[in-house]
């Protein structure tokens, strides 16, 4: 068995900031963590001088100076190739690992089979999606979906498009949804014609709203986004599902940013569609990117990719843990330079960004920059 130590970064556990060194090994287990020199060696860093630089400290050993060292990300929102789209949806690895995303959840889940979900590296639940045909759910359609993938299925994923006029579909899905144990989460777009309070109304405490900061007549922004934060106050998670600049208003999102309305989980929504649109890099670290340019605080963006995100999937992710998995990501912050226009002309950039230099995924190395 082969061990690493990722030494010299900021380590950000899932819910605080840390300075040490990480240990693991390839049989997938975190081994020690924080101030300690060496696995089962606890002790002050200084015991092996400036952070082991002379000493042996493992096998494999990565300088994460100025780095943040991470639980692997977890994107709630994302669509694999195969399962929910086979037109747009992404290689799971691919859609991941260079953006440090180690679990992850489909969101419209219908094609393939839970086999292909069990032969992913990476970790992921599914939303099964839920058709809607003329203002009507179709449920036998949902059923069919929600066995298909098994105990992989958390939820339920509904469309809120042009074939939905009003909450009738989204309340026969809910019924449904309670009745089995699930969860629902809501794609609204600017392409319906149901408000946001209206459609927030329906939902529960669990279920998630995804694409949060779109624009158009029923966005947020119409009654100043005091739906969305007495949806919040229900326990109900409010998700980016950015999608490039597909579904995101930029000036809603500023807007929104300004006034304090954060999002609960940041996800990709990466699909084809914007993956591999302006040289490739979008993906959950520009995501963050976007939040950090707005100025939302370290600890809040990385909460809603690790520790919320997990606990808006109902999944054990999203932390590190001396004896847990050995899923790591490591980011920088820097020259990272991205420019979007969204559908209204809308822009976002900045010249600095996250970028993935590292990903580990059940102790294997998936991914390096360099
Ligand atoms: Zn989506």
């Amino acid at each position: 068995m082969s061990s690493f130590c990722i030494t010299g970064g900021r380590i950000w556990d899932g819910s605080r900031f840390m300075e040490g060194n990480l240990f693991w090994d390839d049989g997938g287990r975190i081994q020690a963590l924080g101030d300690v020199a060496s696995p089962g060696k606890a002790g002050p860093l200084t015991e092996t001088g400036a952070l082991g630089k002379a000493a042996r400290l493992a096998d494999y050993v990565f300088d994460a100076a100025g780095a943040l060292v991470c639980p692997g990300l977890v994107d709630v929102h994302t669509h694999f190739k195969g399962i929910s789209t086979d037109l747009y949806g992404m290689q799971a690895e691919m859609a991941c690992f260079p953006f440090g995303v180690t679990a992850a959840a489909d969101c419209g889940a219908e094609f393939g089979s839970r086999k292909e979900l069990d032969n992913m590296m990476v970790k992921n639940v599914v939303f099964a999606a839920v058709p809607i045909r003329n203002n009507t759910a179709d449920l036998t359609a949902a059923e069919e979906n929600v066995q298909k993938f098994g105990d992989k299925t958390i939820g339920l994923k509904v469309y809120f498009d042009h074939e939905v006029a009003d909450t009738v579909p989204l309340k026969q899905v809910c019924q449904y949804a309670r009745r089995l144990g699930l969860k629902v989460m809501v794609h609204c777009s600017d392409q319906s014609s149901v408000s946001m309070a209206d459609t927030l109304n329906v939902l529960s405490k669990g279920d998630i709203l995804t694409h949060m900061y779109h624009g158009g007549p029923c966005c947020g922004a119409v009654d100043d986004f005091s739906s969305l934060q007495k949806a919040r106050e229900r326990g109900i998670i409010l998700d980016t599902g950015c999608a490039g600049y597909v579904h995101t208003d930029f000036a809603v999102l500023k807007k929104a940013v300004e006034q304090g309305v954060l999002p609960d989980t940041i996800s990709s929504d990466i699909t084809k569609l914007s993956a591999y649109v302006r040289g490739g890099r979008y993906g959950l670290t520009l995501c963050m990117s976007m939040f950090k340019t707005l100025g939302v605080p370290e600890e809040k963006i990385l909460r809603a990719v690790t520790l919320d995100a997990a606990a808006a999937l109902g999944q054990n992710w999203g932390h590190l843990s001396v004896g847990g998995p050995a899923d790591i990501t490591v980011l920088r912050y820097g020259n990272q330079p991205y420019s979007l226009t969204d559908r209204e002309g809308n822009t976002m950039e900045d010249r600095k960004g996250y970028e993935c230099v590292l990903t580990v995924s059940g102790g294997q190395i998936v991914y390096r920059s360099l």
